[in-house]
């Protein structure tokens, strides 16, 4: 009887939540197929790179009906199982197609079908030392001894895939005689590595040794800790102390960082501590480079690794531990197409491997205070300032009634100029989420507002224009008011493009950096603008979200933060914690060497308990009671939800399709699960397309998952889901 065809399962990225069935090439002669490569197959009318998932012996589909892998790219594993796994658990959990979850992981050289290897790969050769040096030495290491022998049979050095043939774990023995001065690697191209660590270890504070204590104890098993510290406290240090270890065990060190803009302060530090090479992984590099970094991290030539959201999913030899930096920002959660946590990703991985995740903030995000609380992580604090510097001084300044100048009141302005004439630099903050200046009639009250969105449209004065920050229209400044023909046209609220023009008049001597989207757009400006601020060249600060994160400005003693209470009055339900992060961010950013810092907010509202808390410095009090109310409100962390979207050109068909679909997951009857809406979105229009929304929320997750995991067929055959644009957000972010 002849054997049953070899049917190959393929994920594919395509938005159809199923795998794809293929037979093997036609005259293949492979007989082992192992999960983890990539295969190029006929897909439609168009041909795809998949990778295998798995094999079976029978199709649902008939055998002449099945299609035949065109080429096979890979003939080992380009993903490693554990990799295919957190892949396959992420695609579960976020209900999202296998295919499109797996393409996220890969560089975008091995979505194209790109070989799998880089130009350049590391060498280890001897050094002086390593071939005149005593083998006899070496006699209490025979690995180590092993491996000098090879090395001096080859003149050209060992490749790594050579040493592997030879030898069982190496790498830590090979890398005991790079200390010892034995052997260097010539590594490959991507990889930033300083000749020498520059650098020793500073005396860790009584916080900090305990913070480490207590991850130490667990490396080898998995525990998930909150290392919550003001901005200063010296977490990265803990990180650096952490990762000694971790290295000197011969584990990998995974770090991730929120932003591309926050990647080369970090690279910079692990640099300068350890002489070994750092593979960094994010959206900046060339393809080319991105593919060698991450290769370089598979293989373990790397034995740090460092990039943001997506470098959650790289392949590490021996992972050993993770550290999420920033750990409440809000940029670990995509936004789009594949709609992941980052941070939630790397929890789960480090459980997965059995090794300790660090959760580094100044503002535990309430996810990880709820887990604190529910004893599933533990919380690490450190409670004062390293080194000798002090807690700024928060207080608010009341603008109701005031004339303000470009926004600022003559309070502020003045404690500015106090401090500039000093020589100290200053920092003023915009919160810009929903907020910039639009065009008003000062005679009747009319708003300039895009024809296609609901959201009043931004003044860029420079250029004279307007913008809608949602659709990207623009169109020229009114003279007049269409509604009423006056020329009285005025610009209202500030954005920082406008203070930087007030400002310049007021200060013209002082050199002015202002870091926002628009500034920052080319490539190297945030680091031009950046320098300017270290070295002093620019005193004055004007900027957005972006420099409230993580970046360390030593000579600024006071920050202005203006029109603080934007947070207050939003539709989100996590506008509080993020004004309440926000404030606490940029608030870090002063006094951190000798001069102590100065905050001043100013507000309209200087009544409100949430800013009293602020002001007092106390995060986790506002925590704790933000967390109350979600309890109250049944609300995340305290509850799960996900939100259905859907938007088209029309209200009528978005919203009959969300009716349909919240008819479809009532009659399913899960118990503990509800469904609220459809409701048009607290954006309803965006582009000229309408949004509308459902919201699915469970006390119990599995009573969410449940529900998703049997509508989400159901939605796929709805014939209005084709009339619209729908996405699924688990554990969304934001509800706009
Ligand atoms: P964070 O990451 O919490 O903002 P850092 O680790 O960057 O804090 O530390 C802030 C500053 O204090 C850095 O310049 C760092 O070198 C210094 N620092 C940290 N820990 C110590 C310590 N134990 N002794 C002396 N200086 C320290
Ligand atoms: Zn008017
Ligand atoms: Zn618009």
């Amino acid at each position: 009887m002849p054997e049953p065809p070899l049917i190959l399962r393929v994920a594919v990225p395509s938005p159809l939540r199923r795998v794809f069935d293929y037979l093997p090439p036609k005259k293949c002669q492979i007989t082992d197929w192992p999960v983890g490569i990539r295969l190029r197959v006929p897909f439609g009318r168009t041909r795809m790179i998949g990778v295998l998932v798995g094999v079976a012996t029978q199709s649902d589909i008939p055998r002449d009906r099945l299609k035949a892998v065109i080429e096979v790219l890979d003939h080992e594993p380009l993903l490693p199982k554990d990799i295919l796994a957190l892949l396959e658990w992420s695609s579960g959990y976020y209900h999202h197609p296998l295919g499109e979850v797996i393409e996220t992981a890969l560089p975008v050289a091995l979505r194209q079908g790109r070989p799998a290897e880089i130009r350049g790969e590391s060498t280890w050769g001897l050094t002086g030392t390593g071939r005149q040096g005593d083998v006899a030495t070496l006699q209490h290491a025979p690995r180590q001894a092993g491996l000098i022998q090879a090395l001096r049979e080859a003149a050209a050095g060992l490749k790594a895939e050579q040493l592997d043939r030879t030898f069982q774990a190496w790498r830590p023995a090979m890398s005991r005689l790079v200390e010892k001065g034995w052997v260097e690697l010539v590594q490959a191209p991507c990889l930033g590595r300083e000749e020498a660590a520059r650098e020793s270890p500073p005396r860790l504070n009584a916080d900090q040794a305990a913070a480490v204590t207590a991850v130490t104890e667990t490396l080898g098993s998995y525990q998930a800790f909150v290392l919550d510290g003001i901005t200063g406290s010296g977490k990265t240090e803990v990180y650096l102390a952490l990762a000694e270890q971790v290295l000197a065990g011969g584990g990998q060190v995974l770090v991730l960082v929120p932003e591309i803009g926050l990647a080369p302060q970090i690279v910079a530090r692990f640099q300068q501590r350890f002489a070994l090479p750092i593979a960094v992984l994010h959206s900046g590099l060339s393809d080319q480079e991105r593919l060698c970094a991450w290769l370089m991290a598979r293989s373990g030539e790397a034995p740090i690794v460092i990039g943001t959201r997506s470098a959650v999913f790289t392949p590490l030899l021996t992972p050993g531990l993770i550290i999420v930096d920033e750990e409440h920002d809000p940029s670990f959660k995509q936004q789009e197409g594949f709609r992941y946590s980052a941070r939630d990703i790397a929890v789960i991985r480090a459980r997965n491997h059995r090794i300790p995740i660090v959760l580094g903030t100044a503002t535990p995000s309430l996810e990880s205070t709820y887990n604190i609380q529910q004893a599933r992580y533990r919380q690490l604090r450190l409670t004062r300032r390293a080194g000798s510097a002090q807690l700024p001084r928060i207080s608010l300044l009341d603008v109701r009634g005031q004339t303000l100048h470009g926004g600022l009141s003559a309070p502020l302005l003045k404690a500015m100029e106090a401090h500039l004439v000093r020589g100290e630099q200053v920092l003023l903050f915009l919160n810009r989420r929903g907020y910039a200046p639009t065009l008003l009639c000062h005679e009747c009250g009319w708003v300039a507002d895009c024809k296609r969105c609901d959201a009043h449209l931004i003044l860029h004065r420079r250029r004279q224009r307007l913008c809608c920050h949602h659709c990207g229209a623009e169109r020229p400044v009114e003279r007049q008011c269409p509604a009423c023909g006056s020329a009285d046209l005025v610009s209202v609220g500030q954005g920082t493009e406008r203070v930087e023009s007030v400002l310049r008049e007021r200060f013209p001597s002082i050199g002015i950096a202002r870091v926002d989207r628009d500034t920052t757009r080319r490539k190297g400006s945030l680091q031009n603008l950046l320098d300017g601020i270290q070295d002093g060249t620019s005193q004055l600060l004007i900027g957005t979200q972006m420099l409230a994160k993580g970046h360390h400005f030593p000579n600024v003693t006071l920050v202005g933060i203006l029109e603080a209470e934007q947070g207050l009055y939003s539709s989100d339900f996590r506008a509080g914690e993020r004004m309440a992060q926000l404030i606490m961010q940029v608030a870090g950013r002063a006094g951190r060497a000798e001069q102590p810092g100065q905050v001043l907010v100013q507000t309209h509202h200087p009544d409100h308990p949430l800013l009293w808390s602020l002001i007092q410095g106390d995060y986790p009090g506002i925590a704790g009671a933000l967390l109350e109310e979600r309890r109250q409100a049944e609300l995340p962390p305290c509850s799960a939800m996900a939100l259905l979207r859907a938007e088209a050109a029309q209200e009528v068909p978005a919203m009959h399709f969300l009716e349909q679909v919240r008819d479809e997951a009532l009659a399913l009857k899960i118990r503990g699960a509800q469904i609220l809406g459809p409701v048009p979105a607290p954006m309803e229009r965006r582009a000229g397309r309408y949004r509308v929304q459902l919201l699915m929320q469970a006390g119990k997750r599995q009573a969410l998952h449940r529900l998703l995991d049997q509508l989400l067929p159901l939605i796929e055959k709805l014939p209005s889901a084709r009339k619209v644009r729908w996405s699924l957000d688990v554990d969304p972010v934001d509800t706009y």
